[in-house]
């Protein structure tokens, strides 16, 4: 690649803060819940103009949808609070034993959230390289319409999905070759939908999870599924969508108001979401596939006839890039095995989804996640939460759903603040604390 120099500058630091989330999903609010409840002054910064991440860019409102028995247990903790906070502002939809967010009114209740917690939010602000002394980081520098300034931290925690401030700052990452990571989505939402016509041919046409076509099991083959395919299928048939393109949608909820919010229907694969000619490609290429996906519900779904076009989702969404290497890296077996950690930081159910595998947690069978899949090798005072944490791919179908994402958030943001307050570094911060920490701030640990 052709290459220029760049004169050095001098950089205004913009703000000051003890621990910095970058990255405002699932994980990201998390973490900075997780410190700022332990007495920290934090600061959460994004890119976009809204927190909540996959939840608010791509309308994914199904934060706990592997609920479906009320023997599946989980942590509790901060992704339940989700669900309650919601409930309490009838911004979501109960289906079994969870609740489907309302994707637009969670954009706000994450800023009560943060406002309550007295975090200091910034958005439209990228983090585009890292202040890095003797192996240690102190702080990123960023890109926004006020220019190119530092944020300085005593811990930095990288939520960004893409492990985005590890790889600036040096930490070893994994990044599979793209033909292997899991496809890429732009979501959409349909209006004007007959409701009652559309329920009354699901229910004719029952389909369960077994029909995705991933590797599952007996119990997975009994659980109802909303997967879609008739009408895509059909649509090929008569050449309205070229046969190569992989077509099949599940939709997470409706309203009252006609509406489907969010057709995960898009499903693009050999896209690398930290090569930003892929991110483009994906984006183009997946609303020419929503184009054709809405004719073809329209065309071929009882209820759909009427329907139009709501929303294409504000960015495209990401399942799988970068993994950090960390002190632990959890593995299938950790996963499939109940697998029980002396540094746990919460629990997790035997839910796997994707990468081929999907397992339903119906057993009640759990395993504990430890805090070393949140620590970067050779990068000190720096934490990963969300989807980047360590692991194998398997591991990777039940770390990156947003429930484990706010598990790995809240522990590592409640390490971050205790090792402030200990004066040790992350890696060497007092595990008995922080996991009566957690259990104070209501995250079950076993
Ligand atoms: C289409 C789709 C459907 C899914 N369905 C489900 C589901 O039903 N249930 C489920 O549990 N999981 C689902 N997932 C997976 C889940 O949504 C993600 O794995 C999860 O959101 C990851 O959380 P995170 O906090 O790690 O990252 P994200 O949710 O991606 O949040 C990362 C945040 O960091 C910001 N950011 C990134 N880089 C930078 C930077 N350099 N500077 C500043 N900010 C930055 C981003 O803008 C974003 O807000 C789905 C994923 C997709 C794409």
């Amino acid at each position: 690649m052709k290459q220029i120099e760049e004169p050095a500058r001098t950089t205004p630091v913009l703000a000051e803060t003890d621990v910095l989330v970058v990255g405002g999903g699932p994980g990201g609010l998390a973490a900075a819940l997780g410190a700022a409840r332990q007495g920290a002054k934090v600061m959460l910064v994004e890119r976009y103009g809204c927190f909540g991440g996959v939840i608010a860019q791509s309308m994914v409102g199904t934060v706990a949808w592997y609920r479906t028995t009320e023997k599946t247990v989980d942590a509790g903790g901060i992704g339940t609070e989700f669900e309650r906070r919601a409930k309490d502002m009838n911004a979501s939809l109960q289906v079994n034993h969870y609740q489907v967010l309302d994707t637009e009114v969670f954009k706000h209740i994450a800023d009560l959230m943060i406002q309550e917690a007295d975090i200091v939010p910034l958005l439209h602000t990228q983090i585009v390289d890292v202040v890095l002394q003797d192996g240690s980081i102190g702080g990123v520098i960023t890109e926004s319409k006020s220019g190119r300034q530092a944020i300085l931290a005593k811990r930095v925690i990288d939520a960004t999905g893409d492990g985005d401030v590890a790889a600036r700052a040096g930490a070893p990452f994994r990044l599979d070759p793209k033909e292997t990571l899991e496809g890429v989505t732009v979501n959409f939402g349909c209006s004007g939908i007959d409701l009652q016509e559309f329920i009354t041919y699901i229910l004719k046409n029952p389909k369960s999870i077994s029909d995705w076509g991933d590797e599952s099991g007996e119990k997975e083959a009994a659980e109802f599924s909303t997967y879609l395919r008739e009408p895509f299928d059909k649509a090929k048939e008569a050449g309205e969508i070229p046969k190569d393109v992989r077509m099949e949608s599940y939709w997470g909820s409706f309203t009252d108001a006609g509406e489907i919010p969010n057709l995960n229907a898009i499903h693009m694969a050999g896209i690398d979401s930290t090569d930003v000619w892929d991110l483009t490609r994906g984006e183009i290429e997946g609303r020419q596939r929503v184009m054709w996906a809405v004719e073809a519900l329209k065309k071929y779904t009882p209820g759909f006839e009427k329907a139009r076009l709501r929303t294409i989702g504000a960015s495209l969404g990401c399942r799988e890039s970068r993994k950090i290497i960390g002190d632990y890296d959890l593995t299938e077996q950790d996963v499939l095995n109940q697998a029980k950690f002396e540094d746990s930081i919460g629990i997790f159910p035997e839910f796997l989804d994707g990468n081929g595998i999907a397992i339903m947690p119906s057993t009640g069978r759990y395993f504990q996640v430890p805090y070393r899949i949140t620590l970067p090798q050779k990068v000190e005072n720096l934490l990963v939460a969300g989807r980047c944490v360590a692991g194998d791919k398997v591991s990777h179908a039940a770390t990156r759903q947003m429930m484990c994402c706010t598990v790995t958030g809240q522990g590592a943001g409640v390490a971050a603040a205790i090792s402030l307050e200990t004066g040790v570094t992350p890696r060497r911060v007092d595990l008995a604390r922080v996991q009566e920490a957690l259990r104070a701030q209501g995250v079950r640990l076993d």
